[in-house]
């Protein structure tokens, strides 16, 4: 059994999970590093995690799945009391227009971000909950704000994250635990490999993609102290689209 500090970040393997993972390892954060398929990814991640001088352990779940998430979430809990820090990062695309969206398109996509949000977020909570401390940061998209066509599956779950971990906000502040939100444009990930992306820097005042490593460092601060008087709120890191 051990009291580090924890954060558990999900879809950790690569992109904006892997560069959250090492940002928050660097701060003192023991890190729980989710994967659901790609074990050899997030064994990756869990090399530049001790690199960066920290620690961490890899565990293997879908967050579509409520009993795994439910299980993974207890088998991690026996482990690690102290987790103070939970980052629902896990989410997948599947970009069509609203006429031809399959069902398999919709429900992927909204299992992965919005019901992977309820699924692990509630047994996490209660872990803070009992302890009186903790901050939730979850994963959305200027999408949500500014939906795209060919995204309506895409925009309808990263705006859902938005609104439940608003209400959510309202519920747990009194328990001292802040939940808030990042909502990135376009960032260098495997998820955008098939963008236009020439084309979508035209319409970026800042003419570039970010960093993973630049929305990791927005969750830092938002996990932080620095952030001590902020929840229910949405950061965006989209190079000045307004
Ligand atoms: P990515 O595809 O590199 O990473 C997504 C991660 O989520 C992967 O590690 C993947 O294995 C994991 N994942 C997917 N389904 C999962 C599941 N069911 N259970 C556990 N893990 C799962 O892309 P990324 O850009 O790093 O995406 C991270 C988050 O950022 C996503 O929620 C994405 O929607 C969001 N986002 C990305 C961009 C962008 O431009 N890249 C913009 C806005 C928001």
């Amino acid at each position: 059994m051990d009291e580090k500090k924890t954060a558990i970040i999900t879809g950790a393997s690569r992109g904006i999970g892997r560069a959250t993972a090492v940002e928050l390892a660097k701060t003192g954060y023991f890190v729980i590093i989710n994967f659901k398929s790609n074990e050899t990814a997030a064994a990756e991640t869990l090399k530049l995690v001790q690199s960066a001088g920290g620690d961490g352990e890899i565990f293997q779940f879908d967050v579509a799945d409520n009993v795994q998430t439910k299980d993974a979430v207890k088998a991690i809990t026996e482990r690690h009391k102290n987790i103070q820090v939970l980052i629902n990062n896990a989410g997948i695309n599947a970009d069509g227009l609203f006429m031809l969206l399959g069902e398999e398109e919709w429900d992927s996509v909204i299992n992965t971000s919005l019901k992977g949000f309820y699924n692990i977020t509630k047994p996490v909570l209660r872990e803070m909950v009992r302890r009186k401390c903790g901050s939730i940061v979850s994963v959305s998209s200027l999408s949500a704000l500014m939906p795209n066509r060919g995204q309506a599956n895409y925009a309808a779950a990263k705006a859902g994250i938005i609104a439940a971990s608003r209400a959510l906000a309202t519920e747990v502040a009194r328990f001292g635990i802040r939940v808030n939100l990042v909502a990135p444009g376009l960032i260098e990930t495997d998820m955008i490999k098939d963008a236009p992306v020439a084309e979508i820097k035209k319409m970026i005042p800042m003419a570039r993609l970010g960093k993973p490593e630049e929305v990791a460092n927005v969750i830092r601060f938002l996990c932080s102290n620095d952030a001590s008087y902020m929840t229910g709120q949405v950061l965006g890191i989209n190079g000045g689209i307004c």
